[in-house]
């Protein structure tokens, strides 16, 4: 299974790509936790990255690109993989379509998690509730639903164009997205256990 994940900031791609993952035995390849790993460690790549994400922009595509790829040729990422957090931009899109055409390896479907901006909104303000956070943190998630909306959205088209998309209602409990979830993937690839 060759599987992308994307949906807005606050839509809980991170919780359902764990529970994909389970259920099909893919690796979960997560661009933020990858990017995260390498600003801690003071890597090239978490040099270049650290500034965009502090204001809670998009790193620059050929940058992630390269990462992305990398880690696509790992022996572990050959039984197929869910990627979370990527693309994000439609030339990564087409990036990593040449890549996998290459590869002889296409997508098998790409998850839209479906939240309205209402929702998402409160979702975002409780959080930053929670965890206090200050005016310029506010300022920086405001930034990330921004490039979200301007950047990330326009992918629906393209993978609805590419026969790949599959919506799924992102609202409601964690179980019941988890379950709308995998039945919508089961009944696409015929593939993973029964839940
Ligand atoms: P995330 O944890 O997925 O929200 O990612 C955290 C931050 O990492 C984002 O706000 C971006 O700055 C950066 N990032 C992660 N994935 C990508 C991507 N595919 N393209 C550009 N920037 C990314």
């Amino acid at each position: 299974m060759r599987l992308v994940l994307f949906g807005p900031p606050g839509a809980g791609k991170g919780t359902q790509a764990t529970r994909i993952k389970e259920a099909f035995g893919v690796v979960h390849i997560a661009t933020g936790d990858i990017f995260r790993a390498n600003v801690e460690g003071e890597t090239e790549v978490g040099l270049e990255a650290q500034e965009y994400m502090d204001r809670g922009e998009l790193v620059p595509d050929d940058v992630v690109i390269r990462m992305v790829e990398a880690r696509l040729v790992q022996p572990d990422a050959q039984q197929g993989f869910l990627l979370d957090g990527f693309p994000r931009t439609v030339a990564q899109a087409e990036a990593l379509q040449d890549f996998l055409q290459r590869n002889d390896r296409p997508l098998d479907a790409v998850v839209r998690l479906v939240v309205g901006e209402d929702e998402l909104f409160e979702r975002l303000a409780g959080r930053q509730r929670e965890e206090g956070r200050t005016d310029d943190e506010a300022e920086v998630v405001e930034q990330r639903l921004e490039e979200y909306r301007e950047k990330t959205a326009p992918l629906e088209e393209y993978y609805r164009d590419h026969g790949l998309l599959v919506d799924v209602d992102g609202t409601g409990t964690v179980d019941e997205v988890s379950e709308r979830l995998l039945d919508a993937l089961r009944e696409r690839t015929g593939e993973g256990s029964q839940a």
